[in-house]
């Protein structure tokens, strides 16, 4: 069966014994819990867009595996045509969602293990890639969302994993069987765990000899025997626990989601392993990862910022401001930033190449300069954002203020009348709509919504730091003095 409907992805979640600890307490049901639904339902738009033929070309491909039609979300990338289709793709979810719609690190893991298992396979003599061929197919075929599990708790950041006081500080084998081996460790802060099907873990660093042990990569059900997921919370997120909250949500239906994984004695069978102490591809494996998720930031982010510049001029229209040079300069930036940002994410993807195993890479360098401009420009869009809205989208009284038939003063208005003819502005704009407006700039600015907005574009696939490493490699300077050298008529044996 592929592409499961929106609603077949939600039932699915109810079939499976996932256990999701929040405040302390074991949540039976997660699926409907307040303030993990938003973030439930963010992936089903993965699925649901898949369904409606308008969007067919960005959200289906054919499955180099099976020839079947699939889910975007599970597809190896074939070329670069591909590679820009799966940014227009996370830029229209961003659209559609205004959150991290989660599914994305498992198709960037996908595209990232299959062509290092490759690689593994050709210097090893293993059958990772086979083993994982195998897993995606079931993937491709039961469309289920996977999440891409990279970053461990690291401890002592200035040791190795097998330094560490506690080996648990990075995932690791603590025993090999002859039918598979048994992991102990964690990943944190991980995309969209809890409303994953299945698990693909992977290194979160380069690797050395000793580290053997923590050079581990396999498949796993979410709900497997041992593994257990401590929900991650956000700014302002009980809000969401609030009886009847509607407008104070500001994004009431969707939002994003993170957890603390944990793996006490998980058993992996032999046939999901896709790396097992070949320590030395740790590092290719970490680096196609993130090169892939810093590519899907020039999607994503871009389509978030398309509903925040939105937001911005709406508040800007009902405020009465629109007219003014001053507000129109504003949204000009913010747009040429947006739209920067998708730029890289393009040309990344159209500077693509093929890797050994014949699925499509993106150009590294673009992809991380994509990514280091990430960690920048939300924030100023955010900034400029909060400039055109103006101070109410932080002051504003509560929806139940609004809302109340509480009489005070001596003029006998109640606490909602009140409310109304203060932040009334002009005529043909209702305030509940301006209260809208400005809840949703105050959630993506702020609330919880900020998680996904800002915290993750600096942090998410990878710090600003680990950008300016990579673009350190891959900045070619030698490459660049030499074509200084012959302008400038410099000739070495003259030194
Ligand atoms: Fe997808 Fe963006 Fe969320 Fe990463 S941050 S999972 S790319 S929506
Ligand atoms: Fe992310």
């Amino acid at each position: 069966m592929s592409l499961k409907t929106a609603k077949e992805y939600i039932e699915s979640l109810r079939g499976m014994k996932t256990r999701v600890y929040m405040f302390g307490e074991k949540i039976d049901n997660w699926v409907d819990h307040p303030m993990i639904r938003p973030s439930i339902n963010c992936v089903a738009m993965t699925y649901g867009l898949a369904h409606d033929p308008r969007y067919a070309d960005l959200m289906t491909a054919t499955s180099s595996l099976t020839g079947r039609t699939i889910n975007r979300f599970t597809h190896l990338h074939q070329s670069a045509e591909d590679l820009v289709k799966k940014v227009k793709m996370q830029r229209l979810l961003g659209q559609k969602t205004a959150s991290c719609f989660q599914r994305c690190v498992g198709m960037d893991a996908f595209n990232a293990v299959f062509s290092t298992t490759f690689e593994i396979d050709e210097a090893h003599g293993t059958r990772y890639h086979e083993n994982f061929k195998k897993f995606l197919t079931m993937v491709q075929d039961e469309d289920l969302t996977v999440d891409g599990a990279m970053t461990d708790p690291k401890g002592d950041r200035s040791k190795a994993p097998h330094q560490q006081a506690d080996p648990d500080m990075y995932l690791h084998v603590v025993e090999r069987r002859e039918d598979g081996i048994v992991v102990c460790g964690a990943k944190c802060h991980q995309t969209g765990s809890v409303n994953s099907h299945w698990h693909i873990f992977m290194p979160t660093i380069a690797m050395g000899p000793e580290d053997r042990d923590w050079a581990v990569s396999f498949a796993c059900p979410t709900d497997a025997e041992g593994i257990y997921l401590i929900y991650g919370r956000q700014s302002c997120d009980t809000r969401k626990l609030e009886e009847n909250a509607d407008i104070d949500l500001g994004n009431k239906k969707f939002g994003g989601q993170e957890a603390l994984v944990v793996l006490d004695h998980v058993f992996i069978p032999n046939e999901y392993l896709f790396l097992n102490g070949e320590y030395e591809f740790a590092g290719m494996m970490v680096e196609r990862f993130a090169g892939y998720h810093r590519q899907s930031y020039g999607g994503c982010k871009v389509g978030v910022g398309d509903v925040v510049i939105g937001a911005a001029a709406l508040a800007a229209e009902y405020n009465g401001v629109e007219k003014a040079s001053a507000v129109k300069d504003k949204l000009i930036e913010m747009t040429h930033l947006n739209e920067t940002l998708y730029s890289c994410g393009i040309a990344c993807s159209c500077e693509g190449c093929p890797t050994k195993a014949g699925n499509y890479q993106i150009d590294l360098l673009l992809a991380n300069v994509c990514k280091q401009n990430v960690t920048r420009f939300p924030y100023e869009i955010v900034r400029l954002a909060e400039d055109v809205a103006g101070g109410a989208m932080v002051t504003l009284p509560s929806e139940k203020d609004f809302k109340s038939d509480t009489v005070v003063g001596n003029s006998g208005e109640t606490i909602g009348e009140i409310c109304s003819k203060y932040f009334k502005t002009k005529e043909e704009v209702s305030t509940e709509d301006r209260a809208r407006v400005f809840r949703f700039l105050e959630n993506i600015c702020l609330g919880s919504a900020a998680v996904g907005y800002r915290t993750e574009s600096l942090h998410g696939a990878g710090s600003p730091q680990a950008q300016r490493i990579m673009i350190a490699r891959q900045g070619d300077f030698q490459g660049k003095k030499e074509l200084a050298k012959n302008i400038a008529g410099i000739q070495d044996e003259k030194k």
